[in-house]
């Protein structure tokens, strides 16, 4: 992973992907997977978990405000939001931003990231672990949402990607429970790959969020650092009308939050639903799988 001064990433064989290295700030083998925070001259800080880019201080905003705005502005009333991951706490910040909320609860198995991160990543996340409507529960998610018997309006999957201990987020047992725990109405987004490197994630998930929802779903951002083109954020809800929020409504509710964005707009908000063909043929493909 650290040949000298680079660090290279590693998710698809065959591929490559090298940063180079000018600090390494923080690099530890913690009870979960191997964690690794350095400075990149291009991206700023660089976490990596398993030879995983995870998050970077230069398009971080990118990837945190499409994961947390896009559900929260489609739901309009959500109060109660769970966060399952997000170590580093960008995705809260953003969350927290929406002043209806009064209960953000974020399960993240890693201590080791939530600690660094408050130390190395308070250019997004200065706040989050101060605010008294922040719960942050060290634990693994499937776990917490098999056991809970809290509800929620907004259920966010930051995970790592289906490998370690990710991959339970990315089951149908993790999914069904989640749906056990949302409230009517409520939203599921995930964190689901980079369709052109990773279409059988993809697949796989509309599979089995059509087996649990009534409407499975996805939109797309594009972030630098997620190498390979669109990312896709996986949706599901039993509710189809919230993906399809009108712009005068989004409209409307981004304004009375009255908070500064870097990426999202409630046209960019409509348009990520916007599927380019070949992104589509794998929802439409998980789906037909899922009816089967
Ligand atoms: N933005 C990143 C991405 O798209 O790949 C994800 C960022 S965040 C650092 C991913 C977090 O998921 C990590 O902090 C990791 O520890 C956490 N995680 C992995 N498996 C988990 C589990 N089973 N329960 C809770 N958190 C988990």
């Amino acid at each position: 992973m650290n040949d000298g001064l680079t660090f290279n990433e590693t998710l698809y064989p065959g591929l490559k992907v090298s940063y180079s290295c000018e600090d390494i700030l923080f690099q530890q083998r913690t009870e979960h997977q191997d964690l690794v925070l350095f400075t990149n001259p291009v991206f700023g800080k660089v976490l990596m978990l398993d030879g995983i880019t995870q998050v970077t201080t230069a398009d971080e905003f990118i990837y945190h405000e499409m994961m947390s705005h896009v559900p929260l502005f489609a739901h309009g009333a959500a109060r109660k939001v769970l966060i399952v991951g997000g170590g580093d706490c960008g995705l809260a910040e953003e969350a927290l931003k929406h002043k209806k909320l009064d209960h953000l609860v974020q399960v993240e198995i890693d201590r080791s990231v939530v600690d660094f991160s408050r130390q190395h990543f308070n250019d997004f996340n200065a706040g989050v672990l101060d605010d008294p409507r922040f719960e942050l529960v060290i634990g693994d998610g499937m776990k917490f949402v098999s056991e809970t018997d809290l509800t929620f309006d907004v259920v966010i999957v930051d995970s790592t990607d289906p490998q370690g201990p990710g991959a339970i987020l990315f089951s149908e047992a993790f999914y069904r429970a989640v749906h056990r725990c949302l409230k009517p109405g409520g939203i599921l987004v995930t964190q689901n790959g980079v369709p052109f490197l990773q279409r059988g994630e993809l697949v796989t998930s509309l599979e089995r969020f059509t087996r649990i929802f009534q409407d499975g779903a996805a939109y797309i951002a594009a972030i630098p650092t997620y190498f390979g083109g669109h990312m896709t954020l996986g949706w599901a809800s039993d509710d189809a009308t919230l993906r399809k929020v009108p712009l005068a409504t989004l409209e409307k509710r981004f304004t009375a939050e009255n908070f500064q964005t870097r990426y999202y707009t409630p046209e960019v908000h409509q348009a990520a639903f916007a599927l380019p063909r070949f992104i589509l043929d794998a929802v439409e493909e998980g789906r037909e799988k899922g009816r089967s």
